[in-house]
C-alpha cells in the first residue's frame, strides 16, 4: 500500500521559517537513484536543523545529499556560519563534501565537528580523501574559512539558542550520536549504530559475526549497556528522533558487525525514551519504494497503541517540529 505522509508534519522545500528537519538525504552505505527508489530518494545521509535563512545554518552528515543543500544554501541563506557535525567518515557521511559549494565562496565560515579520536583527525582525513588523484580540487582550492572542532565534552553551548549534546554509538570504529537543543524544540540523530545485544563494535571492523555459543564478557555487557544509556539520553523526551533503521530483525540477526539497526530496536528506544515521533533513517539500499511503505505501515499499525509517531525520512522534504507548549 503505496503511504503518503505530507499530509500534516511533513512539508516540501520552504523557506518560512518553522523549526523542521530538512532531510536531503537519507540513504545508508551507497547512493541508489532510479526509479526504483525515487519517492524516499537515493542519496546518502544529509540532514539540516532548519530554524530559518537568517539564522547558522545546522547539518548533520555530508553523505551526496549535502551537495543540493549547498547550492541551496548559496541561492537562499542569509546567515555566513555554517556547522557540520559529523558522526563518523565512513563514504556514506562524507561523499558529498568535495562538492559542497559554500566550501568555494569566501563569505562563509564553515566550522566541522566530529569525535576527538587519537588514532587520526577529521582534518587529515578529509584532506586526504581530497587528494590528488583521488580528487582535482583539494582543500587549498577552498575558500571559505575552515574551522575543525574535535569534540572533547559531550555538550557544547554552539549559541543562546542552540546546544548540541553526543554519545558514542556501536559502530565500527565508532560514531557520534547527537542531540539538537534549540529553544524548547528537541531532536536527535542517531546513525549508525548496532543495537546493544549480540557484539560491542568500536575498535575496528570485526570480519564475521560471533559463534551463536559465544557470550559476551561482562567488560562488553557493560560498555554496550553504557553506550545505550547515552543514547537514552540523547532521545530523552525529544520532539523527533531520526534514527538508523538499515535492517530487518534478520539482517541484523546475519550481519549484526555491520553496525546497523533495526526497525524494532529503534522504536523500542524511542518507546524508552518517551520521544514523540521516530524517523525512520539510513535506509538501505536493497529497500526499494514499496517495501519501504510496507515497513512504514507495518510500524505505523503497531505503534498505533502508542504515543510514538512513526515515519520515515523522505528526501528533500522536512519534518516540522511541533510548536513546544508555552507554560
Ligand atoms: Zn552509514
Ligand atoms: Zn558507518
Amino acid at each position: 500500500m503505496a503511504i503518503d505522509q505530507t499530509e500534516s508534519n511533513f512539508e516540501k522545500l520552504t523557506l518560512n521559517s518553522r523549526v523542521k528537519l530538512t532531510f536531503w538525504g537519507v540513504r545508508g552505505s551507497i547512493p541508489v537513484p532510479g526509479t526504483e527508489t525515487g519517492k524516499y530518494g537515493g542519496n546518502t545521509s544529509c540532514v539540516q536543523f532548519f530554524t530559518g535563512v537568517n539564522d547558522p545554518v545546522l547539518i548533520f552528515d555530508a553523505g551526496t545529499g549535502i551537495i543540493k543543500l549547498g547550492e541551496h544554501i548559496n541561492n537562499n541563506y542569509k546567515n555566513n556560519e555554517i556547522h557540520i557535525f559529523i558522526t563518523h567518515t565512513h563514504w556514506d557521511h562524507i561523499q558529498g563534501l568535495p562538492f559542497f559549494a559554500p566550501l568555494f565562496n569566501n563569505k562563509y565560515k564553515i566550522h566541522f565537528y566530529s569525535k576527538n579520536r587519537s588514532s587520526s583527525s577529521l582534518q587529515d582525513t578529509i584532506f586526504k580523501l581530497i587528494e590528488e588523484p583521488q580528487f582535482p580540487l583539494s582543500h587549498q582550492k577552498w575558500k571559505a574559512q575552515i574551522f575543525f572542532h574535535e569534540l572533547n565534552e559531550n555538550r557544547l553551548n554552539l549559541n543562546p539558542n542552540t546546544t548540541i549534546f553526543t554519545a558514542d554509538l556501536n559502530h565500527p570504529w565508532g560514531a557520534n550520536g547527537y542531540r539538537i537543543e534549540y529553544k524548547n524544540y528537541t531532536a536527535s540523530y542517531i546513525t549508525d549504530t548496532a543495537p546493544f545485544d549480540l557484539m560491542l563494535l568500536g575498535k575496528e571492523f570485526i570480519g564475521s559475526p560471533p559463534d551463536p555459543q559465544s557470550k559476551l564478557s561482562s567488560q562488553e555487557k557493560s560498555a554496550l549497556k553504557k553506550i545505550e544509556k547515552g543514547v537514552l539520553e540523547l532521545c530523552c523526551n525529544s520532539d523527533a528522533v531520526i534514527y538508523d533503521t538499515m535492517f530487518t530483525r534478520s539482517d541484523y540477526i546475519t550481519f549484526p558487525h555491520w553496525g546497523h539497526s533495526t526497525f524494532e530496536h529503534a522504536f523500542g528506544i524511542c518507546k524508552e525514551a518517551k520521544s514523540r515521533k521516530l524517523v525512520f533513517f539510513h535506509h538501505s539500499p536493497r529497500r526499494n519504494d514499496h517495501e519501504l511503505d510496507e515497513m512504514l505501515q507495518k510500524y505505523r499499525q503497531i505503534a498505533s497503541k502508542s504515543s510514538l509517531e512513526i515515519f520515515a525520512a523522505v528526501e528533500n522534504t522536512s519534518l516540522i517540529l511541533d510548536e513546544p507548549e508555552t507554560t
